[in-house]
């Protein structure tokens, strides 16, 4: 699992996370929600050490990330964002083999049949000589998901995956995610789907202001929350 433990983390004078403390069991999938500018991006990205905390600690695995090679870090936390950052410039299947080349240090024949092992897994292997901008924006997210999974990450940290996708989009996306959960990925998703919240997560955290400041099973936090803050975010949201 994944252990963030009262991590402070400022840019400057701006204090972003004033003591974020978080659990993720394995095989459980936890939807982060809460509003914008509460920290939810800085937290995913501590986590994979795309930005350092001041204080706190977090662990993988029982293994603190501070203490892990970034490289061997990366390969064991998958992300994905809401921008795909697919490499534009490159074929799908090519977006796959070049990590697993040179993070998992496969042959050119291994890398491109666990490439197309995944691009099937999310109904893409007939777009896999195509250029990310050949397809629709659902697709694209499809295909950074394949690649985080190609991977074998031993987690996968979601920033909203869907939200720059057209509304039509974003179903296929949710199923998809909706549907390795059920397969026992660990993930984190920060999301401002309630809907994808209430019915898929095991755990919904509520951020504010740099700190997890409710979590709960989704009926809980969603049908009783206890914090006023919370009380107050689902009243404008839902
Ligand atoms: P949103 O829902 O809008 O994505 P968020 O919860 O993900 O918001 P963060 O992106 O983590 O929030 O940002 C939290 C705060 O940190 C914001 O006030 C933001 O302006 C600030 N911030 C984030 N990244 C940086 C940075 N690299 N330099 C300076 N300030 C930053
Ligand atoms: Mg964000």
């Amino acid at each position: 699992g994944l252990e963030i433990d009262d991590v402070h983390l400022s840019y400057g004078r701006t204090r972003v996370l004033r003591g974020a403390t978080l659990s993720v069991e394995s095989g459980r999938t936890t939807c982060v929600i809460g509003p914008s500018g509460s920290g939810k991006s800085t937290l995913l990205r501590a986590v994979n050490r795309l930005t350092e905390p001041d204080s706190g600690d977090i662990r993988l695995a029982g293994e603190s990330v501070l203490d892990l090679d970034p490289d061997r870090l990366r390969r064991r936390v998958g992300m994905v964002f809401q921008q795909f950052n697919l490499f534009g410039h490159r074929t799908v299947l090519d977006n796959l083999v070049l990590p697993l080349r040179s993070v998992r240090k496969l042959s050119a024949a291994a890398a491109q049949a666990v490439a197309l092992d995944r691009l099937a897994e999310v109904g893409l292997v007939h777009k896999a000589d195509h250029r990310p901008s050949a397809l629709s924006g659902g697709q694209q997210q499809r295909v950074a998901i394949a690649r985080a999974l190609a991977m074998d990450p031993e987690i996968i940290l979601f920033d909203e995956p869907t939200s720059a996708l057209d509304p039509e989009l974003v179903k296929g996306v949710l199923e998809l995610i909706a549907e390795l959960a059920g397969r026992g990925m660990t993930m984190v998703v920060v999301t401002h789907e309630m809907g994808f919240a209430r019915e898929v997560a095991d755990t919904v955290a509520f951020m504010d202001q740099g700190r997890v400041v409710e979590t709960g099973a989704p009926r809980q936090v969603f049908s009783s929350p206890e914090s006023p803050r919370l009380r107050g975010f689902l009243s404008q949201i839902l």
